[in-house]
């Protein structure tokens, strides 16, 4: 999505869309608006159905008030006024009832953003504000004294979120990056205490080598290539779609047959990943022009040590989360799918990826296509993408069917004979 060709009001309809498609606010609930080059707030109208909105529907507000009387702008245009005066940075502000923050501002608590690195690193500074009516002068005030503050987000008390930044793009990546940390959070939660991140533990995550690589020579696109690029497109788009990757979460790589691999670029929304976007990379060269993801390092390693490895996936999906929060192990000899795909899933201390890729890459081998990461998810590997990709959705799946159990201690597991006996008949 190409925010800088998008008029305000199809910006506002396309991010709404996407809120209410991913179950992050009610048909009535929730509003968002822009602050065009000309001082002019579009804002969502009131009341309409947040599912079917059309560009039509938008608000124009000038200093004489709104442009469009056929629909009224929504209810909390106020605080949208004040926030804006607030800050002159602020171009586009969120507003939304999403389900894990609204539990938070129910407990009148702010998610930890230090459990993962990806929420220090998107979220950045966050604040908690006292109760007041929705629609009053006094939320208003409250709300643009806290965004003065340079915070990024504000959590209202017994209300929602709100989200400012200088796009909408910038202000939807902080909302969903928050509402997950949250969701995982909760889980975890369940699960036992979870363990907060350092400072200098998120550092590890903030490397730039990838930003530093020599470029290759271009060279004609083999069609191999240009297959696989589509293959990964796909994939990508499907992991999005199947909540395994979110919009700053999700990494995906894939080998072609001269050693060379394509992988998913740094910074992008995933959801608008194409075919085109991915990052060749060959002998510690990368395609000229593009970005690749932070992941690539670790990832050559992996080719490199694996020569069976087709396809590596880094990921941070929802449930598996909950338990690299944790010490509680998602025990794969529970069940015999994951047990045949995954035999083991052992778990690498926070950081180690960062500090000792290389050992890193030698914990990947054939009974071992999977490695969970402390705080930060997981790197599954595969004969193929679809293969690396069936073992994170099985291993996400697991995690939610044992994150859903009336408590963490009632799986049984499968006895070694029953293991020995999947050993026998499914070898390999
Ligand atoms: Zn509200």
């Amino acid at each position: 999505m190409r925010l800088e060709i998008m008029h305000p009001a199809d910006q506002l309809v396309a991010f709404m869309t996407r809120i209410y498609a991913n179950r992050l606010t009610t048909a009535s609930g929730g509003n968002l608006s822009i602050l065009d080059s000309n001082g002019h707030i579009w804002i969502t109208p009131t009341a309409l159905d947040k599912g079917i909105l059309t560009r039509g529907d938008m608000v124009q507000i000038t200093d004489q008030g709104p442009v469009n009387t056929r629909v009224a702008p929504s209810s909390e245009l106020p605080f949208h006024q004040a926030i804006y005066k607030s800050r002159n940075n602020i171009r586009a502000i969120l507003h939304a009832h999403s389900p894990a923050l609204v539990s938070f501002a129910l407990m009148r608590e702010l998610p930890d953003v230090r459990l993962m690195p990806v929420t220090r690193i998107v979220c950045g500074p966050i604040a908690l504000a006292p109760y007041a009516r929705m629609g009053s002068e006094e939320l208003g005030d409250i709300l643009a004294a806290e965004f003065k503050k340079g915070v990024n987000a504000v959590l209202m008390e017994n209300h929602g979120v709100v989200v400012a930044a200088e796009n909408m793009q910038k202000a939807y990546s902080i909302f969903e990056t928050l509402e997950l940390a949250a969701r995982i959070e909760l889980h975890a939660r369940r699960l036992g205490n979870p363990r907060s991140l350092t400072e200098e533990e998120i550092d590890l995550a903030r490397t730039r080598e990838h930003t530093r690589m020599t470029e290759l020579t271009p060279r004609p696109r083999s069609p191999e290539e240009l297959d696989l690029r589509r293959e990964l497109a796909r994939m990508m788009q499907r992991a999005v779609d199947q909540k395994l990757f979110a919009a700053n979460t999700g990494t995906v790589s894939a080998r072609l047959s001269d050693g060379s691999f394509l992988i998913s670029p740094y910074g992008r929304d995933r959801l608008d990943v194409g075919a085109e976007d991915f990052v060749l990379v060959r002998r510690g060269l990368k395609e000229a022009g593009k970005t690749p993801s932070r992941a690539v390092f670790i990832h050559e390693m992996i080719y490199h040590r694996n020569p069976t490895v087709q396809s590596i996936i880094n990921a941070q999906p929802p449930y598996l989360m909950a338990f690299t929060l944790t010490d509680l192990e998602i025990d794969v000899r529970s069940m015999p799918e994951p047990y045949i795909l995954l035999h083991n899933l052992p778990r690498a201390s926070y950081g180690f990826n960062y500090t000792q890729p290389q050992r890193t890459a030698s914990l990947f081998g054939p009974q071992t296509p999977a490695i969970l990461l402390e705080n930060d998810g997981v790197i599954v590997t595969g004969e193929t993408i679809a293969k690396a990709y069936d073992r994170l959705e099985v291993v996400e799946f697991m995690s939610r069917s044992l994150l859903e159990l009336p408590s963490p201690g009632r799986a049984v597991r499968l006895s070694d004979d029953q293991l020995a006996d999947l050993d026998t008949h499914f070898p390999g």
